[in-house]
């Protein structure tokens, strides 16, 4: 009797847990490169047209996302407040600001203490942004997810993040937008739009 009931326990037990992970199964979107992947080469009005019309989307579709700043690119001469706008949006609209370097640096391609400073220098205006929303910056993103060549180095570059308060996002699944990307700015700049819906019908594929 003692044994038959110990077995359907487990059997109840092995059950919730089967079935625990699936009720907990959530997903984080995080976008990055803010305030825009191509920004170099975007003027200010564009980038502003373009976050304007995904944050909106974001936001009517109930999407929390967190977006990650290279913030060596609002410094373009004559344009540094809008772009700097356009990077406040995020968090007007209810998103939330992470660090993802200030130019892009790889781990794997630079020295640790170098990496160290474009971290810092990434934080400045994200910070200052958060700080009028009464929020904490708290999430870094390796740039190319290089998370450094060797564990000794890595280890270093976690210990120097959590120093600074940051938790480190991974991720699981990338979108690779930015290999579509190119191919469909230069189809719009061709005025290809028959190329344009078929990247686009691509991408969702890809998805
Ligand atoms: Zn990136």
């Amino acid at each position: 009797m003692i044994k038959r009931l110990l077995l359907i326990l487990f059997v109840f037990d092995l059950t919730a847990f089967c079935q625990a992970p699936k009720l907990d199964r959530q997903v984080a979107v995080t976008i990055d490169d803010l305030p825009a992947g191509m920004a170099d080469r975007l003027p200010a009005s564009e980038i502003t047209a373009m976050t304007t019309k995904l944050l909106t989307t974001l936001r009517d579709q109930k999407i929390p996302v967190v977006g990650f700043v290279n913030e060596k690119k609002l410094y373009k001469p004559g344009e540094v407040d809008e772009r700097i706008k356009a990077l406040q949006m995020w968090l007007d609209y209810g998103f939330e600001l992470g660090n993802h370097t200030f130019s892009h640096m790889s781990l794997n391609q630079r020295e640790l203490k170098d990496w160290e400073d474009d971290v810092i220098q990434g934080e400045s205006v994200t910070r200052m942004l958060l700080a009028q929303h009464k929020m904490r910056l708290r999430y870094f993103r390796h740039p190319y997810l290089d998370t450094g060549r060797d564990l000794e180095t890595r280890r270093k570059a976690d210990e120097f993040l959590i120093q600074r308060g940051y938790r480190i996002a991974p991720i699981t699944l990338d979108g690779w937008d930015w290999a579509f990307a190119g191919i469909y700015e230069d189809a719009k700049k061709r005025n290809d739009t028959e190329m344009q819906q078929k990247i686009v019908k691509d991408y969702l594929a890809h998805h």
